[in-house]
């Protein structure tokens, strides 16, 4: 019970790319740029381990992005000639983006991860997870010149993630995530089409599938938003619909967003991440604030079904942060399931008391 991961990203070495961006150009070249990310990994898995989480991901190291990292390998996308668009509805008030094209039928050239799946599952003996972009908020990210439709594109785009997601795991993924932030934003797509394609996604993966929905990384503008905002009704609407669905798991940003945990009430059945480390802030919580975050969300989720996480990706953090953020997170989870390990034990001496 209450098995720790992350999100999914964490900062990469300097080395390696600039530190604090998101949208990056790599410090190492080919053919050197292979062999960085691998000993990249390396590092980030050593430090998962060490940390003493339960299920490790590559940290994200060979993706320029969590997004483009994916739409960039596709046949039927220009992103050499970039447009400017209007993304997440402009509710974190950002300016207009610069976006690829959607200029004919989408479709892989090939896998995408599954070598780098391969490797992680051959550096760690520890249940691996990759994630994937969602379909909606892909579509959201790209400007559309050939569908015609929101919900055409991301039909399109569910059936190649279906096929790169059934891929992975063949090369030895057990979860496969997919990051969904625009599941908070347009409430009336999610119903029409949002769950319907991402269960699309996900159609005959073995592995476990998760949908991780927040409110995107820890940057100021962000931040702004969330710390204004008081209504997360939305909840009531989306994660109903996730109950019903046929997704394994539901991450959920919980730690720094003011979201009232009782909505994870709401994802009763699945498994549930539940994020209980701010990653907006470089400073690393206590073991005791992590406990007590989890322990807020228990009366309404098993502990069996009980995730503790981050609350998104830590690419924005340093190196230390993020590393004493990890450690935080499994401590907190430690010392909660040292509590509920000792009351399961006194349970039926008390009865017979
Ligand atoms: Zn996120």
């Amino acid at each position: 019970m209450l098995k720790t991961m992350i999100v999914g990203s964490l900062p990469r070495p300097t080395w390696l790319a600039p530190s604090g961006q998101m949208y990056l150009n790599w410090n190492v070249e080919e053919p050197k740029l292979k062999e960085a990310q691998d000993d990249a990994v390396t590092l980030v898995i050593a430090d998962q381990e060490e940390a003493g989480l339960d299920i490790l991901t590559d940290g994200e190291q060979r993706r320029r992005h969590y997004i483009s990292g994916f739409t960039d390998e596709l046949e039927g996308i220009d992103s050499s000639r970039l447009v400017k668009i209007t993304t997440r509805g402009g509710r974190y008030g950002q300016s207009l983006v610069e976006a690829a094209r959607v200029v004919g039928p989408v479709r892989r050239r090939g896998s995408i991860m599954r070598d780098a799946v391969r490797f992680l599952k051959t550096h760690t003996n520890k249940p691996i997870k990759v994630t994937l972009p969602g379909p909606m908020t892909t579509t959201d990210t790209l400007a559309d010149e050939f569908y015609g439709s929101r919900a055409k594109l991301a039909a399109a785009l569910a059936g190649q993630l279906n096929e790169e997601a059934l891929e992975l795991t063949e090369a030895g993924a057990d979860i496969i995530q997919f990051d969904e932030p625009c599941f908070n934003i347009y409430l009336d797509e999610v119903e029409e089409w949002g769950i319907r394609t991402l269960e699309e996604a996900a159609k005959g993966v073995r592995a476990k599938t998760a949908v991780h929905i927040c409110y995107g990384y820890g940057v100021p503008i962000v931040l702004n938003w969330k710390t204004k905002n008081t209504d997360w009704s939305h909840y009531h609407r989306t994660l109903p619909l996730l109950r019903t669905s046929a997704i394994n798991m539901i991450s959920i940003e919980c730690a720094a967003s003011g979201v009232d945990p009782a909505v994870v009430a709401e994802a009763k059945g699945k498994d549930v991440m539940v994020g209980v480390i701010d990653v907006g802030t470089e400073e690393v919580e206590t073991p005791e604030t992590v406990a007590a975050r989890i322990r807020r969300v228990l009366p309404y989720i098993e502990p069996d079904h009980l995730y503790p996480c981050t609350d998104c990706g830590m690419i924005p953090r340093s190196r230390a942060a993020a590393r004493g953020k990890m450690n935080a997170l499994a401590a907190g989870a430690w010392l909660i399931r040292s509590e509920l390990v000792k009351e399961r034990q006194q349970g039926p001496l008390m009865g017979v008391r």
